[in-house]
């Protein structure tokens, strides 16, 4: 039983705030925060109707410490969830350390004019995290988040070592507009517009964004066009499993989505630099995202399924007599209903898939199944417990052993 303050109200605080409210015995008292409070108000609605729970609501600018840090102990949370922008990662994690609770979320922070993707900002509060006495949970989301969970487990359940990891990410949904993003959509852009970079023989490897193409045939979804790019938890999973030779992520997208994407790179509008506008300051991406459909308006019209996974070969485990098992292949992985996340949710599979992984996580800190004093990623806690959850509560996995190595 327990206190949690959920901080933001996008369509993945709505998925996680419906999840942890259906489960009761974990999540006792919801609180949720965010720059506007009608959407959280919304939220605890249609939370209401579905569960019959109460959330309560408030309005706070994260960014301000010293109201959050009130907030937070008026409230007396166990744990604060972050599921706001990623520009807010520090500032709630200051908030935190100053009013002593434990932190999550499910992406890394990113300074407002700069696309990097990389942890160390966050990594540094390690130690002060560490000597308060607390517990601070980076990137509990599905990716980053799930694909870690996927790679651990099949680390601790059939390969001693991984030798190469590929992350697939497709989302096969068709929500019938020309183009809109599943996700805040200048995060999404930031991200797919940004040089591709794969782990390689020690060292990450730079190449121009979108340059490489695979189409690889979906279950569930059917083929499809995936490209490699970077992502952030190829950090993290290289950091923790540093014998691999080679990690890539993919990620699929449709003709449109590219071409769309291409002209608005050309015109300059997904920049993340400030212009002058009629005697304004704006960021030409901030202005191209406050046009395009919310990612929680696409819920209604999304149809098909997202199938996310992960591709690791490496030594298998030796036998139950100490046979030796040679090199094996493993494709582990989730498909998730666009149209069933909807109905249970009032969400679309993208924000379903992160917001599910953000409760669980929650629930593997507040009932002590994972703990620790200081800044974790997802590699370094067992993956059992979390793995269990997911199969129990809506995002369940398989496994399977392939024939070989991806050949791509
Ligand atoms: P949305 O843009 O839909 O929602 C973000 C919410 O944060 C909004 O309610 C917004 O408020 C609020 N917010 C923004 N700034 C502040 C602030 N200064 N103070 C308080 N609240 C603020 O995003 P999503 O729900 O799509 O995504 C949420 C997070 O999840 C993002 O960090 C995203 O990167 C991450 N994510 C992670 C994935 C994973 O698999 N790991 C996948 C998809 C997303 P307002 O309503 O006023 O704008």
């Amino acid at each position: 039983m327990s206190t949690v303050l959920v901080i933001g109200a996008g369509g993945v605080s709505s998925v996680c705030v419906h999840k942890m409210a259906m489960n009761p015995d974990i999540f006792s008292e919801i609180h949720l925060a965010s720059r506007t409070k009608s959407k959280c108000d919304a939220i605890a609605a249609s939370v209401k109707e579905r569960t019959g729970v109460d959330v309560s609501t408030y309005g706070i600018d994260a960014e301000e410490v010293p109201a959050m840090v009130n907030l937070i102990r008026k409230l007396g949370p166990e744990l604060v969830v972050n599921l706001a922008l990623p520009y807010q990662d520090l500032p709630i994690m200051d908030a935190c350390l100053e009013a002593g609770v434990a932190y999550l979320d499910t992406a890394n922070y990113e300074p407002k004019d700069e696309a990097k993707f990389e942890y160390h900002w966050q990594w540094a509060y390690h130690d002060r995290f560490k000597e308060a006495g607390l517990m601070a949970l980076l990137g509990s989301g599905f990716d980053p988040g799930v694909t870690s969970v996927f790679t651990m487990w099949l680390k601790k359940h059939k390969l001693k070592t991984i030798r190469q990891l590929d992350i697939l990410d497709c989302n096969g949904g068709y929500h019938g507009q020309a183009f809109a993003t599943n996700f805040n959509p200048e995060i999404n852009i930031r991200e797919v517009t940004a040089p591709a970079r794969h782990w390689e023989n020690g060292q990450f490897v730079e190449t121009p964004a979108m340059a490489k193409r695979v189409e690889f045939d979906f279950e569930e979804v059917g083929p499809k066009n995936m490209y490699m790019m970077y992502h952030e938890e190829l950090e993290s999973l290289a950091k923790f499993n540093p014998e691999m030779e080679r990690a890539r992520f993919w990620m699929t997208f449709g003709d449109e989505y590219i071409k769309h994407l291409t002209v608005l790179q050309n015109v300059g509008m997904t920049r993340i630099d400030p212009i002058k506008y009629k005697g304004q300051e704006i960021i030409p991406l901030q202005f191209l995202a406050a046009v395009l459909p919310k990612p929680e308006t696409l819920g209604e019209t999304t149809k098909g399924n997202t199938n996310i996974g992960v591709i690791a070969t490496g030594e298998a485990l030796d036998g139950p007599n100490g046979e030796k098992g040679g090199e094996k292949t493993f494709y582990i992985n989730n498909i998730c209903s666009h149209e069933a996340a909807y109905e249970e949710t009032g969400n679309q599979a993208v924000s379903y898939t992160t917001g599910v992984p953000a409760m669980i996580g929650s629930a593997m800190m507040v009932t002590g199944k994972w703990s620790g004093d200081g800044v974790f990623n997802m590699e370094e806690m067992d993956p059992d417990p979390f793995m269990d959850m997911l199969n129990g509560h809506g995002l369940p996995w398989q496994v399977k052993e392939l024939d070989g190595p991806v050949d791509f």
